[in-house]
């Protein structure tokens, strides 16, 4: 379970953490520090996974500014020159996407030793109402309190000078006393991470992208496992307007946050789909539509070096999804077909898209390629003979080629237009 899953339901990025919102005058330098997720797991690939998380983290917030991104023992700071609380604050919301990480703190780093930790405390605290705990711990045991003294010494000061009470467990504010190997950091509350793994440790992907609300979580669950992914989005072209294109194009956009540098490709289906209409397939054609989107999709992952196809499937979800025609979906291509929704209930997909704030976009009308077909209903227990059959009279392998020929390429970028 990531920080996100646990959230109380507020998005990354949205978290208010009530001391620093009085945006208090420390003297010191801000920062963002970094906890990294399960790379601190991977023993001979760590260094491999820090170096990729520190560049991914660079990268995401280079419109905001150019940082330093220091490596520490399971954690990161990221500074930028000359800045102050507001930058590091925006620095921190950003970083909340970034895979492979756990908590965003927005910290002060002081000087190493007692009354700069003191006053940074006092500082940070001052106004905050309410109960709270101290929590020290030293990742550099060079100083001369332990942790205890040091969250005892801390917690009576500001109780001497602020009168409010102290409690261990489920305080309304904590602060936080980090002793690092050059400095001090401390800090008040966090912004929750997406957890998981740095993008691009997993290799690359293509994802079967629709309008609709399942595929983009399916995209951003495999993201989180380290996954880059393009994008392919099969439109009704010419029969249809352009309108699920947008969608489509938005939707990458936003979760461009998680990765930069998505590509969207774009094929016009609807021919394609008038063919397997006349072909007779009737209550096949929607299975027989499906695979033939796979096949083409393999052909565009091939090109761009992709080692699996990404779709947003969930068992039973509806008429095409049941164990046989999932069965005859894979039978349509060798790469193997990620769905990271097989077992997820639609509600749990929705809740997940509203974090990631794809609901929205996915929620806005359009004319889906797939209704060309829904009126002939779907087969629930489609054979792979008879589809075999259909593929031949379609003339599949071609069919494909062609299509995985005709895509037009995108590159939404998250920010953009907005
Ligand atoms: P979604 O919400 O992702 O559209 P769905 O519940 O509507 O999924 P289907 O329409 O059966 O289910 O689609 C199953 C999967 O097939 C989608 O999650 C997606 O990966 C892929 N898919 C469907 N339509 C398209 C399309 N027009 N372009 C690209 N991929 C598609
Ligand atoms: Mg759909």
């Amino acid at each position: 379970m990531t920080a996100l899953d646990t959230a109380t339901g507020t998005a990354p990025g949205s978290a208010p953490d009530q001391v620093r919102e009085q945006a208090p005058a420390v003297d010191g330098e801000p920062c963002v520090l970094v906890k990294l997720g399960e790379v601190v797991l991977k023993g001979k690939n760590r260094e491999q996974f820090e170096r990729r998380l520190a560049d991914n983290i660079r990268l995401a917030v280079r419109p905001i500014a150019r940082v330093d991104v220091v490596r520490r023992h399971g954690v990161f700071m990221v500074r930028a020159k000359d800045a102050d609380a507001a930058l590091v604050d925006r620095l921190a919301a950003r970083i909340t996407d970034v895979m492979g990480i756990v908590w965003a703190h927005r910290a002060w780093r002081v000087g190493k030793d007692v009354p700069s930790v003191e006053r940074a405390a006092l500082e940070l605290m001052a106004g905050a109402r309410g109960s709270f705990a101290v929590r020290s711990r030293r990742r550099d045991k060079r100083f001369p309190m332990t942790s205890t003294e040091l969250d005892r010494h801390i917690g009576g000061l500001l109780n001497d000078a602020y009168h409010q009470p102290v409690r261990l467990k489920n305080p309304d504010h904590t602060l936080s006393i980090e002793v690092d190997r050059d400095e001090v950091f401390v800090f008040s509350g966090g912004l929750p991470g997406q957890g998981g793994l740095p993008v691009g440790m997993s290799g690359r992907g293509l994802v079967l992208m629709s309008g609709g609300i399942d595929s983009p979580v399916a995209a951003y669950r495999m993201m989180r496992r380290g996954l880059r992914v393009d994008f392919l989005h099969f439109s009704g072209m010419p029969f249809t307007g352009p309108e699920s294109i947008y969608k489509a194009y938005a939707l990458v956009r936003e979760l461009d946050k998680f990765q930069g540098g998505s590509r969207l490709f774009v094929v016009p289906f609807g021919k394609a789909q008038q063919a397997i209409k006349t072909s007779g397939a009737d209550k096949l054609a929607v299975i027989a539509q499906r695979r033939l989107m796979l096949r083409t999709g393999e052909l565009v992952a091939r090109r761009l070096r992709g080692a699996a196809l990404i779709t947003g499937d969930a068992l039973g979800q509806v008429s095409s999804q049941t164990l046989t025609n999932i069965t005859a979906q894979d039978d349509a291509v060798e790469l193997p077909i990620l769905r990271p929704l097989i077992g997820m209930d639609k509600t749990e997909i929705m809740d997940q898209a509203r974090r990631v704030r794809t609901l929205s976009i996915s929620e806005l009308p359009d004319e889906d390629c797939c209704s060309m077909l829904a009126p002939l209903g779907a087969e629930t227990r489609a054979k792979l003979d008879d589809l075999r059959q259909i593929d031949k009279r379609l003339d599949v392998e071609e069919l494909a080629e062609r299509l995985a020929a005709s895509t037009q390429e995108h590159r939404p970028v998250y920010g953009e237009g907005s």
